[in-house]
């Protein structure tokens, strides 16, 4: 018997017999990774990991890692603020935290030492997951940042502030930066424990890699000693190129310990999800790009994170 079947991941028509078609092999994989997350237990430490979502390079998946890691870890119970370091407001708009220009934001926090419990909001979509939005203001801070005092270290003190004197600290506060090694990912580098580095897979992955490395370094010597390359995941992975293998391969051996098992897929449902103002992991939690978020947030917690740096 013949079935015709829509491909959750491309806009292929897949004509097959479904018992031993691609399709019925990636179905029953998918079945199988999601009994196992299904029976998975973490424990989380109780001490706040900072974690900040870095590279330079455009578009390789920052805010999708951020947001979707972040939504993964609140649904295995930890508690998760992210912070939205760019003027995009890309993080913000994902977890539907209004952030038009009148929002006091992240800018009021560096600009005008606003708590950065005054700004903090919650995520419709789970109650452990919290936001600290951006707004457009944040595009001239990069600038306005450079006469101020304490210039790097003005997420630091406000993130400290805010942990000592909070309540509900998270187990986990996650940073997206921009696309840029300017002031604003200089005060994510200083307020963070570790770097997280999404990768593309695709031709041009470990461009600018070795820039990052340097300035990741740069800021250990002279700003923060702890800050250390924790993680490394690779995104939009198309298994069926070989050049996303190669590159997959070149970035393990290059970075084993760093590394997450888990590679993110290329989804559309990865891909649609901010347009509705929802993470892949409350857009449609059972496709593959959420399955596989949710493994790399067990996994990030899993790791003994703190012995693996590389810078
Ligand atoms: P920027 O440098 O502009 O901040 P970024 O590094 O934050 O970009 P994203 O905005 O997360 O990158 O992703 C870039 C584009 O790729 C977006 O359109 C996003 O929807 C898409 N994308 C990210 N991850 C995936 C995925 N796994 N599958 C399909 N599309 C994806
Ligand atoms: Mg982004």
């Amino acid at each position: 018997m013949f079935h015709v079947k829509q491909s959750e991941d491309s806009d292929t028509t897949v004509v097959n017999h479904l018992g031993d078609s691609p399709i019925a092999r990636e179905l029953a994989d998918l079945t199988a990774r999601r009994k196992v997350l299904d029976e998975t237990t973490v424990t989380l430490s109780g001490n706040t990991r900072v974690i900040t979502v870095s590279n330079q390079k455009g578009g390789v998946g920052k805010t999708t890692t951020t947001v979707n890691i972040a939504a993964a870890l609140a649904s295995v119970g930890a508690r998760v603020l992210v912070i939205d370091m760019d003027p995009q407001g890309n993080a913000s708009t994902a977890l539907s935290i209004p952030h038009s220009a009148g929002v006091t934001s992240i800018y009021d926090v560096l600009i005008n030492e606003v708590p950065l419990a005054e700004i903090i909001q919650p995520s419709p979509e789970s109650d452990l997951l919290m936001c600290a939005p951006s707004t457009i203001h944040l595009a001239g801070a990069e600038i306005e940042l450079v006469s101020q005092v304490a210039r790097e270290h003005r997420l630091r003190t406000a993130l400290e502030d805010y942990l000592d004197n909070t309540d509900d600290r998270p187990d986990f506060v996650i940073i997206d930066c921009p696309p840029s090694l300017g002031l604003l990912t200089i005060n994510a580098f200083t307020a963070a424990h570790e770097v997280m580095i999404p990768i593309q897979t695709e031709y041009y992955a470990l461009e600018g890699l070795s820039q990052l490395l340097g300035n990741v370094g740069m800021i250990q010597k002279h700003l923060n000693p702890r800050l250390h390359v924790s993680t490394i995941i690779l995104t939009m992975y198309d298994g069926r190129t070989r050049l996303a293998q190669q590159v997959a391969e070149e970035v393990r051996t290059h970075f084993t310990a760093q590394v997450l098992q888990t590679v993110i897929p290329r989804s559309v449902r990865v891909s649609e999800a901010p347009s509705f103002g929802q993470t892949v992991i409350a857009y449609d939690g059972q496709s593959a790009g959420a399955i596989a978020y949710r493994e790399a947030a067990v996994e990030i917690i899993q790791r003994d994170a703190a012995k693996e740096g590389v810078a």
